[in-house]
């Protein structure tokens, strides 16, 4: 019998921990990315302990603790007094009670760790420079065509391919994603260029009318990730290379706290970036091809949560294939077990955003006021998502070799 052979159309970082997910469960792995390429943008990334349980299973997490910071808490802040309206711990307690650390990276590094776990897994696994167009069925397979003319065949198909996901369109035909009227403004900045002290090992939410603004460093503490998030109607471009323009940036937070306008200030450059979502989808799934990710669930980054989900997503489904017999009931078992969650999460997001950007003085004081009542308020919110723990809930990657984990010869 020959392993199951899965095809993942995408290398992000959701598609990366599918390859060591499923090679690490004794699948036959192969990654088409349509970049020449590999890598990341230059911005950073939150990760929470439920999708930390994830990158232990494949060995990423020491080094994941050595490139990353582990920040000593989330403060969300008054955009002008700079009072601290809530806050979660993420000490030793935090640690303790959700299995796993919460960790601030540069997206790059953990980029390059997820494509060192699958080069070390399944050496040749990514194909370079492959942008797919289309999936179609072939028989008891599965066949991917790209834009090259070649083709591929596979037992399984993943689109792991993002927002604009061309599996997605060639399962369900077009549907774009959904405009939020929110743009996010990126920027790098290192700590050297600003007064010493003024940026603690925390991350930041600042919330003011129609914006709010979020900072934590990264690369040991030696730079400073900033996102300044505003409500723009007209602004639709979605590209991570799109650069903004700072004059705009600085205009957007005028009269924001002294510390926004120092981070402002010291940025060299900004990147500017549309935010979409989708609502949640129907289905993700169709005979032997499935969805990951952003492809199947995009959603605001208010929670910090969409990449975490691919990450877990992952994991679910190369358990999914381990322990079902046949790859569609295998398929259908991941989409059921996975779509109450990140709908879930997709929903929250959005309503996080809108309470961000209170602009009503008696909702922002009200909602400040529950802070004040309720100190725990942020953590008990995140409790059901950092406290989920794949492993435990779907069993070990690494289990012994089953028939189910074969097709026939
Ligand atoms: C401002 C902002 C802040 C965020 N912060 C966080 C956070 O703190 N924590 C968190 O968990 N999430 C966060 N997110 C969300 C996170 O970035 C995404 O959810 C995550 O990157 C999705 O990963 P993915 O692998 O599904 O898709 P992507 O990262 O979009 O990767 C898709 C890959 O597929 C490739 N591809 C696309 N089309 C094709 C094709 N046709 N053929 C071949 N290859 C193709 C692309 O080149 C890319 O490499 C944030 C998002 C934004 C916008």
């Amino acid at each position: 019998m020959r392993p199951l052979q899965v095809l993942i159309i995408g290398a992000g970082l959701g598609g990366l921990t599918a390859a060591a997910c499923l090679r690490r469960a004794g699948f036959a792995v192969r990654v088409y990315e349509q970049a020449p390429v590999l890598g990341e943008v230059g911005a950073g990334i939150q990760i929470s302990p439920n999708a930390v349980k994830v990158l232990r299973q494949i060995g990423v997490a020491a080094a994941l603790d050595a490139v990353a910071v582990r920040p000593l808490a989330l403060e969300g802040r008054d955009w002008q007094s700079g009072q601290v309206l809530n806050r979660i711990e993420l000490g030793d307690a935090f640690v303790r009670t959700y299995g796993a650390p919460y960790y601030h990276v540069h997206r790059a590094d953990l980029h390059a760790l997820l494509v060192a776990a699958v080069q070390r897994l399944a050496p040749d696994a990514i194909c370079l420079g492959a942008r797919c167009v289309g999936v179609e069925a072939a028989g008891e397979r599965v066949r991917v065509r790209f834009a090259n003319g070649t083709a591929a065949e596979g037992d399984v198909v993943v689109g792991a391919d993002g927002i604009h996901s061309v599996v997605r369109h060639s399962l369900f035909g077009p549907e774009a994603p959904r405009f939020t009227g929110m743009v996010a403004f990126r920027a790098t900045v290192p700590l050297a260029r600003l007064p010493a002290g003024l940026i603690e090992r925390k991350g930041y939410n600042w919330m003011g009318p129609h914006h709010h603004f979020v900072h934590y460093l990264l690369r040991r503490g030696t730079l400073v990730n900033c996102v300044g998030v505003c409500e723009q109607d007209h602004w639709r471009l979605e590209s991570w290379s799109t650069e903004g323009d700072l004059r705009e940036l600085r205009a957007e937070f005028t009269g924001w706290h002294p510390t926004i306008q120092a981070l402002i200030a010291a940025m060299d450059r900004c990147f500017k970036w549309a935010l979409y979502d989708r609502e949640p989808m129907p289905r993700w799934t169709c005979g032997r091809v499935t969805l990951l990710g952003d492809a199947c669930h995009p959603m605001l980054p208010f929670l910090a949560q969409g990449a975490c989900m691919a990450i877990e997503d992952a994991y679910v489904l190369a358990r999914c294939l381990q322990t079902h017999a046949g790859v569609e009931a295998a398929l259908q078992a991941y989409e059921a077990a996975r779509k109450p969650r990140v709908s879930q999460v997709q929903l929250g997001a959005r309503a996080r955003g809108q309470r961000l950007h209170l602009a009503d003085p008696a909702a922002i004081a009200e909602r400040n006021a529950r802070f004040a009542q309720d100190p725990d308020f942020r953590q008990r919110e995140m409790d059901w998502i950092y406290r989920y723990d794949v492993v435990a809930e779907f069993g070990p990657l690494a289990a012994p070799l089953t028939p189910a984990r074969h097709e026939t010869p």
